[in-house]
């Protein structure tokens, strides 16, 4: 970067020089044209003069090295030339200079001459008898200029490369310096200074980005803790069954077990995998849920007839409870995750089953709506206490730990249901009054296909 920086100043420094001195080596070859012509038609009148009194004479005794003297006569003949044979000279009545100079006294062209190769400047001037006196020269070419200029062109060109290299390694300095005093950690430190105030919103996006990977860095501490937890009390919540079934085991391999307890027993060491088997199946359907549903198929389904279903699944455990299940509702066509939706009503009316009372009942709501499909599981049973309701969809939090066990309850069942409502941009509401019963309202938007 700093050498990047360094060449790019260097560089366009050097440019800017080479292009002023072209610029300025054409307006001076311009300038001395024109300085060249003047003096050539100072000197064409002087001519003029001398020719005027002395006519050939004067011609004669010139000792013009630098110039070229031609006398032309009225008509075009060539009278007098200081560089070649007069009488070998063509007419000259066709020169442009020569033709002005006959029609307003004064005429000058720049040409390459027909008989000289180089570049040559005419001035012509016409005499009081008609005849016309005609100085050339030849022009300056661009390099004369240039050899002229070698020098001091050199001296310049050597002290420009030494200010532009100075230059430009300051400049470097100025610019990086404040960039590589950034802190990272404070990058507003020096927002105030001048030097600073063009990387201002550099510093603002450095300092913003610093803000969100702390928010990201919390939240990722905050998902790490919530899965150390998580396998902390799964830990705990298989160990439970794991050593309740160990214990029957031992004492039936021992012996210790009265015959007519041996059947009893083998009741609770069923009872007991059961759970487990439940606690894994919800565990494998919370992590499938945690990790956002991806590899989950959206279907057309009818919310509907997943509720009948559910319920139908449920019959059995409800009849053993003494509790009645109805259902209420219309056909809700929806496009969601039949599994999931599946789960939330299962788990919704399990817990409406199995929280409630002998002889109590639970009533359950689909109403498709325009934007949406609203399920509701009403149930008349225990109720949930106010400053229970905002825990009840933590992981493994149940309001009363020995009755959720008792009925077969892993604690799980809400967790599932809050991830698969959430898995449909759903929302969940809970309305509980103790001893009264519970009310959980779900609505599922109508996603578009
Ligand atoms: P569990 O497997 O224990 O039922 P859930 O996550 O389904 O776990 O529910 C968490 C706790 O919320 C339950 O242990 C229970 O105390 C309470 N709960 C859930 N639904 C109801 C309900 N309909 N009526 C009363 N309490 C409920």
């Amino acid at each position: 970067m700093n050498k990047k920086i360094f060449n790019a100043i260097w560089i366009v420094a050097i440019v800017v020089f080479l292009a002023s001195l072209i610029f300025i080596m054409g307006v001076s070859y311009n300038y001395f044209s024109g300085v060249q012509l003047k003096q050539l038609k100072t000197e064409a009148e002087l001519a003029s003069q001398g020719v005027s009194m002395s006519r050939l004479d004067y011609l004669n005794s010139l000792e013009a090295k630098d110039y070229r003297i031609t006398w032309i006569d009225a008509d075009g003949t060539v009278l007098f030339d200081n560089a070649i044979n007069a009488n070998e000279m063509e007419n000259h009545m066709e020169r442009e200079e020569i033709k002005e100079a006959l029609a307003d006294g004064y005429g000058e062209s720049v040409r390459y001459s027909n008989t000289l190769s180089d570049k040559q400047l005419y001035s012509a001037i016409r005499l009081s008898d008609g005849s016309v006196i005609r100085l050339s020269s030849v022009q300056m070419a661009v390099w004369t200029l240039l050899m002229g200029f070698a020098q001091p062109i050199c001296f310049v060109i050597l002290i420009a490369l030494a200010l532009s290299f100075v230059l430009a390694s300051r400049l470097t300095k100025r610019i990086l310096t404040p960039i590589n005093s950034i802190d990272p950690d404070d990058p507003l430190q020096h927002i105030n200074e001048e030097e600073y105030k063009e990387i201002v919103p550099l510093l603002r996006r450095i300092q913003f980005q610093n803000e969100q990977l702390k928010r990201d860095q919390k939240e990722i501490e905050k998902a790490a803790l919530i899965r150390q937890e998580f396998t902390a009390n799964v830990s705990h919540e298989l160990k439970t069954p794991l050593h309740a079934i160990s214990g029957y085991a031992e004492l039936l391999e021992n012996e210790m077990v009265k015959e007519v307890d041996i059947k009893p027993f083998a009741g609770k060491i069923r009872e007991e995998s059961t759970r487990m088997t439940k606690l894994v199946e919800d565990i494998i359907d919370l992590t499938r849920l945690d990790n956002g549903g991806v590899d989950m198929k959206w279907e057309k389904c009818d919310i509907y007839r997943i509720a009948e279903n559910a319920i139908d699944s449920l019959e059995v455990v409800a009849s053993s409870l003494d509790v009645t299940v109805s259902i209420q509702g219309s056909d809700a066509p929806s496009l969601g995750v039949p599994q999931l939706l599946y789960s939330i009503i299962y788990n919704l009316c399990d817990n409406a089953i199995k929280y409630n009372h002998a002889g109590g009942s639970v009533e359950v709501t689909v109403q498709p709506k325009k934007y949406e499909t609203i399920i509701i599981v009403k149930d008349t049973g225990i109720g949930i206490s106010e400053e229970s309701l905002e825990r009840i969809f933590e992981r493994f939090y149940r309001v009363d730990k020995s009755r959720s066990k008792e009925v077969g309850g892993t604690g799980l069942g809400l967790s599932i249901v809050k991830h698969a409502v959430m898995i449909h941009n759903g929302k969940i509401e809970v309305k509980s009054k103790v001893g009264e019963g519970t009310e959980m309202i779900v609505s599922i938007p109508n996603k578009q296909e």
